[in-house]
């Protein structure tokens, strides 16, 4: 672990936080854990809203320890450092997203891939090396190992930085292995949420022919005339899938709920690749007949390394890209977590924690 026991101070902080599987968040006090020598203390700017929060708030992935308080697309100022930080000064724009600590000594760890640690801990939910509860960005402040922070560049608003440090990185982070190809690349974008809407831009910003595939119509237009995808496929359309048979050479799965895969291994190019990022939360089940017969594979990818986000990061403000987001304060965020249930979100609720006066 990287080590935090050095006290220097002992603060209280206020977050929203779900008390049960109801997912219900309300205002909650909380200790911060002490500043070690290589932490950084942040002041909370602006969190992201995932559709993880959601399954975690309401127990849907793993067994949760309430009060839980989310959020992990955290970008903050930072307001004090320990004595041995020196990624990080005073005032400096700094992002966290889902991990705070590794153990550092394993394979993962040593090879710039952390996110695979199996003693990774996530940011909310899972529990400090002194035994304190991890809390989230949706609060006041927090407490990180200046490992598991990255810079915001210059040129990016913070609160246009906050989907990049989980949605953002989630997508680019399995689609790098497809960035500078020699061959044309046709990528498939399945649910075009917060996660899939940063997706497309990627793919498109690393010269992808990018088709769309969604659950209705309803987000046809804009996909097409505000994200630039190339084409749109409706799931449900057997008509329409069939039609773009075996032409993807691989497919970002962004959908968080149980679908049929088949339909979708059938867009495969002969080896191509479903990538999994959404999570579903019953068993999906597939006959294999068409991996066999195109050498096709079904995988899954995992947030992205510390690296690839500071990577992610660097790479919107290089291309000068804009994640579309709506900015909403803390007393909305019941609402929020509803629409985003429903599907009514274009395409991530950003808070703008510091502006909703939470002390
Ligand atoms: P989101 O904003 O809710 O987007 C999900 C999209 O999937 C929706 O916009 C919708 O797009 C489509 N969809 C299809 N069926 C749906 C259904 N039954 N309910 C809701 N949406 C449905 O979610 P997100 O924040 O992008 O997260 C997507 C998934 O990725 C979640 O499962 C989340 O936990 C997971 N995730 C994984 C990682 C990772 O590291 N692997 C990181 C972040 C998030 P259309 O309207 O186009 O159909
Ligand atoms: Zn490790």
């Amino acid at each position: 672990m990287f080590s935090s026991s050095l006290l220097l101070q002992e603060s209280i902080v206020i977050g929203w936080a779900a008390r049960d599987v109801s997912g219900h968040l309300s205002p909650y006090s909380f200790t911060l854990r002490k500043t070690g020598p290589g932490d950084v203390v942040l002041k909370v700017l602006y969190c992201g809203v995932d559709h993880t929060d959601l399954h975690q708030m309401k127990g849907e992935i793993m067994p949760i320890n309430y009060p839980l308080v989310p959020g992990h697309e955290v970008v903050g100022e930072v307001v004090e450092v320990g004595s041995e930080v020196n990624k990080f000064k005073l005032g400096d724009r700094v992002g966290v997203g889902c991990m705070i600590s590794s153990c550092g000594k394993c394979l993962s760890c040593n090879s710039n891939n952390e996110q695979y640690c199996n003693q990774r801990v996530f940011t909310y939910g899972a529990v400090n090396e002194d035994g304190t509860p991890t809390h989230g960005g949706f609060s006041t402040a927090m407490v990180v190992h200046q490992k598991f922070v990255v810079k915001i560049p210059e040129k990016l608003a913070p609160k246009q930085a906050a989907p990049l440090l989980c949605a953002g990185v989630t997508a680019y982070s399995p689609l790098k292995q497809f960035n500078n190809s020699d061959k044309a690349i046709k990528a498939g974008i399945s649910g075009l949420g917060g996660v899939g809407h940063l997706a497309v831009l990627i793919a498109k910003a690393m010269g992808h022919h990018v088709t769309v595939i969604s659950s209705s119509e309803k987000k046809k237009a804009e996909a097409l005339e505000h994200l630039h995808a190339d084409a749109f496929l409706v799931s449900s359309n057997a008509a329409e899938m069939e039609g773009a048979a075996a032409s993807l050479d691989y497919i970002l799965d962004t959908v968080p709920a149980f679908h049929s895969l088949e339909p979708y291994i059938s867009l495969l190019k002969a080896g191509g690749k479903l990538i999994f990022v959404g999570v579903s939360t019953k068993p999906l089940h597939f006959n294999n007949d068409d991996l066999i017969l195109g050498k096709k594979s079904l995988t899954g990818s995992f947030i992205g390394s510390m690296e690839e986000t500071q990577e992610i990061l660097d790479f919107w403000a290089e291309k000068g890209l804009s994640t579309l987001i709506d900015v909403v304060k803390m007393g909305y965020i019941n609402k929020a977590f509803e629409r985003l249930e429903r599907n009514d979100v274009r395409y991530r609720f950003v808070l703008d924690v510091a502006g909703s006066n939470l002390e």
